[in-house]
């Protein structure tokens, strides 16, 4: 048996991997995140595949399955949201693969923060603006490092995402308006690339009463940082080096 870790994408059933949706053609067992993953990407199941929701299912239950499993030649797939190894929980159950012998590989995924990026028709590195996107999410029953606070993030100033964090925007949006200041762009993007997404765009001083209004409470990120200026104000950074008429690189000569 070999199990498969596969990012499912950020919602489009379209946005998984040719690769990851091959393994789940051939799948015997497929247990999906039913909270976040789309079902219709089971329609490429087999009609015999075993199928599991894993929303309410916990840790032993997942592995018991793929415990019960382990002797069978097959496949088993894990379909998480997006991309697996961004707050998928994947490491556990890799580590549980390797304690059992068991072969595994993890397939990667578009993630909602890629596919948010594009629904807002955003590049998150500017030349002279951000180099850095930082990935992070704000303390709830997960802990999170003290070092790697909203305020310490915030401090850098680079481009900024947060999972996982939408229901605390009040709280959130102040923290970062003290290193960013109030007046910098932010947006939420609540469901991207699925058919309701919803985006809002506002600052840090006004962003929470928008979301509020919208009743958007999960399943949505936070973007923030000097790059979305370009929302309104096109060309306001400097032109990438790349494909500067000036400038030459390996690929192409400059004048
Ligand atoms: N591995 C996933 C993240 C899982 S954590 C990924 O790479 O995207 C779950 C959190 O991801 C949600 O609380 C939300 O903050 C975010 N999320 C997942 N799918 C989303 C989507 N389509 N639109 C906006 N946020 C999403």
């Amino acid at each position: 048996m070999k199990t498969y870790f596969i990012g499912a994408g950020p919602g489009d059933p379209e946005l998984i991997t040719l690769k990851g949706l091959n393994i789940i053609e051939k799948a015997d067992i497929i247990i999906w995140a039913g909270s976040l993953v789309n079902p219709k990407i089971l329609d490429y199941r087999r009609a015999d595949a075993e199928t599991y929701n894993s929303a309410g299912m916990n840790f032993k239950e997942v592995t018991a399955i793929i415990k019960k499993n382990k002797e069978y030649d097959g496949i088993i797939v894990r379909l998480h949201t997006g991309d697996p190894s961004i707050y998928g929980a994947i490491q556990e159950q890799i580590d549980f693969c390797k304690s059992e012998n068991i072969e595994w590989e993890i397939i990667p995924g578009v993630s909602s923060f890629q596919a948010a990026a594009a629904a807002l028709g955003q590049e998150l590195t500017l030349p002279s603006v951000s180099q850095t996107i930082v990935l992070s999410r704000a303390a709830g029953r997960t802990k999170v490092p003290d070092k790697e606070s909203v305020e310490n993030l915030a401090a850098i100033g680079s481009s900024l995402v947060l999972f996982l964090s939408v229901s605390q925007i009040d709280k959130l949006a102040q923290k970062l308006a003290a290193s960013y200041g109030g007046q910098i762009p932010c947006a939420v993007i609540y469901r991207a690339s699925w058919p309701d997404q919803i985006i809002i765009r506002g600052t840090l001083a006004d962003i929470s009463a928008k979301v509020k209004e919208a009743g958007i409470t999960k399943q949505a990120l936070i973007i923030t940082g000097e790059v979305l200026r370009a929302q309104d104000e096109p060309f306001f950074y400097e032109m990438s080096k790349l494909y500067d008429p000036d400038f030459s690189h390996k690929y192409r000569g400059g004048r």
